[in-house]
């Protein structure tokens, strides 16, 4: 038996035999083609999009929250006006054939992602390569059956048929990478699994799995050339490894486990009580959203407000921000379709290209991200601060936004200043937007952590952004694969910060709770109770787990763990601890 180790995208467990998908690739038919034959490439690509388009909607049928969105999106892509007119104008100005010129564009925009500094546009391209391939396909395909019927129309039908997939029912999918939408087709196929080469957690594909619980690997690395097709394989996910070719002891073992996991799934009922020790403590639980789609899970596990909305999806698909029309109707819908207190963070993107303009940064993460470029778009920074401004008054006490990036006071007494801009202006035009949002910023730079208390005097709330925190105080990219195991958001080094964080905190008398992945893991969660932490905003999917777990101990076991893991010497360390104080479920 083999043991490959990954990274857990989506939890579970699942077993079946190995299937080697081979990555896509469409030959694009003949590149010139007469000038006579222009109007009909014209036609093909036309019709290429209306099939692709039709197979799209099939899919949202299919999917819910942020998987449906990213087919969403996928779509604008496909319709994006500029886009269209450029392939159609290659056909036209280079006399080519449809596929030829489809697979020119898109390789023109793959090309600007790849060298994007953004880590968010670069994780993109698997959408594009996607879509390019299937317009590829379905376009060459429209052009050789006009070709070979020697006729002018062609039956709207589709010429090919959706991607035959193959027979993967039960099968353990390994890919060098894979687009959301063929994620979807093989849990339509049921597929029982994922592993892929490469991709982060983030990744379209494991955001998708997780919303179809297909339990996903990912960063497999180069040990997937040695995968071998049709032998058996072992997805654990708790341990983040694929086993391969396991005795026949293990993979009854592993049943066992898979079918008393979804008995034990089915039985449980959203808990309808909050999360309170038990010796009494009261945490609170919040979800993290970014699409109006994840608010009904986040509701049926009963958060009792949004910790943090990731606004940056209102900037993806069309890479311009929405109008600020399109962002009230956003915010007002966030509002109505939930309950409590709902944070609301800045855009939190930069370092690349947005509406129009290039910059090129070598350090991205380092560079002009979040409030830094904020400040520096005003237009950007002020539709969205009257957008949100706006809702206030029809929302009393629910709106509270949060500043991401922030290193310096000065950064906070410059937003206020635009805030009070935005106020005035707001005023003017009638409307009577509240005057003391409160205001919270990311505690997410080590600089910001480690003084605390000074920042604490200028804000209403702290949110500690564990993800960004620990990839800046353990200086590992949190995108690079090739130092992802280095990256501990458990590392004694973190918990210090928090510790003196929360201290800083408590002292100036504000709310401090934690946005970051730390929060949804068991360990996570009992550690930042250790340290005093009562507000935990994590992902709808972990909420019932964690209020669970925070049900089971009493507090003086999570202070008994917090207080020994700011003494560890390392992460090691700090999991032996885990597993000796809490030791049952
Ligand atoms: C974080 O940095 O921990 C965080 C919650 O923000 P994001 O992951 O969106 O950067
Ligand atoms: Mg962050």
């Amino acid at each position: 038996m083999n043991k490959l180790e990954g990274l857990t995208a989506s939890d579970g467990s699942a077993v079946g035999p190995l299937f080697i998908r081979e990555q896509s690739s469409y030959e694009t038919s003949s590149k010139q083609v007469t000038l006579g034959e222009v109007p009909q490439e014209i036609r093909h690509y036309q019709r290429a999009l209306e099939a692709y388009e039709h197979e799209l909607e099939q899919l949202l049928v299919k999917l819910k929250g942020t998987a449906s969105e990213i087919i969403k999106s996928q779509s604008l892509i496909l319709q994006d006006e500029q886009i269209k007119a450029e392939i159609i104008n290659c056909i036209r100005t280079n006399v080519v054939s449809a596929s030829y010129a489809i697979d020119q564009i898109y390789e023109l925009y793959i090309g600007r992602l790849r060298d994007s500094a953004s880590n968010l546009f670069r994780q993109r391209i698997i959408d594009l390569i996607t879509i390019k391939d299937r317009l590829v396909k379905l376009a060459a395909a429209y052009s050789e059956h006009a070709r070979s019927d020697h006729q002018e129309g062609i039956s709207p039908e589709l010429p090919v048929s959706v991607d035959a997939t193959p027979q993967i029912k039960g099968c353990i999918v390994v890919a060098r990478d894979l687009s959301p939408t063929e994620v979807v087709q093989l849990s339509e196929s049921k597929a029982v699994g994922i592993i892929l080469e490469k991709g982060g957690l983030t990744a379209h594909a494991a955001i998708v799995a997780q919303s179809l619980n297909i339990p996903c690997l990912v960063q497999i690395g180069s040990q997937i050339h040695d995968i071998p097709s049709g032998k058996i394989g072992i997805i654990d996910g708790e341990e983040g490894v694929l086993l391969v070719d396991p005795s026949p002891e293990i993979i009854r073992q592993y049943n066992t486990t898979i079918s008393d996991a979804q008995a034990a799934k089915k039985k449980i009922k959203p808990s309808r009580l909050p999360a309170v020790t038990k010796d009494g403590v009261r945490v609170q639980i919040h979800a993290n959203i970014e699409f109006i789609q994840e608010l009904p899970m986040a509701s049926s596990y009963r958060a009792e407000g949004i910790g943090l909305v990731r606004t940056e999806g209102l900037l993806y698909g069309g890479l311009t921000h929405k109008s600020e029309k399109e962002q009230d109707v956003y915010y007002r819908r966030l509002l109505d379709d939930c309950t409590g207190p709902v944070v609301i963070r800045l855009f939190d993107v930069g370092g690349d290209k947005l509406y129009g303009f290039t910059t090129e940064e070598s350090n991205p993460f380092l560079g002009w991200r979040g409030i830094r470029m904020l400040l520096d778009e005003k237009e950007m920074l002020h539709s969205q601060l009257r957008s949100i401004l706006k809702c206030t008054h029809d929302y009393p006490g629910r709106i509270r936004i949060l500043v991401p990036m922030v290193t310096n006071i000065e950064e906070i007494h410059l937003l206020k200043k635009e805030l009070s801009v935005v106020q005035s202006e707001l005023a003017k035009e009638g409307f009577s937007p509240v005057q003391d949002v409160p205001l919270g910023i990311m505690v997410e730079v080590p600089a910001v952590a480690v003084m605390a208390d000074k920042f604490a005097k200028e804000v209403d709330f702290f949110s500690i952004g564990t993800n960004d925190l620990t990839q800046y105080t353990l200086a590992v990219d949190r995108t690079n694969d090739q130092v992802g195991r280095l990256f501990e958001h458990d590392h004694p080094a973190i918990w210090k910060l928090v510790q003196q964080i929360q201290l800083a905190a408590h002292k100036a008398g504000i709310g401090v709770s934690v946005c970051g992945e730390l929060a949804s893991t068991l360990l996570g969660a009992s550690g930042l109770i250790g340290l005093g932490i009562r507000n935990l905003s994590m992902k709808p999917s972990a909420i019932l787990s964690i209020k669970k777990w925070i049900q089971s101990y009493s507090v003086s076991e999570f202070q008994l763990f917090g207080s020994k893991i700011v003494q560890a010497q390392d992460r090691e360390q700090v999991h032996q601890l885990f597993s000796t104080i809490f030791h049952r479920v």
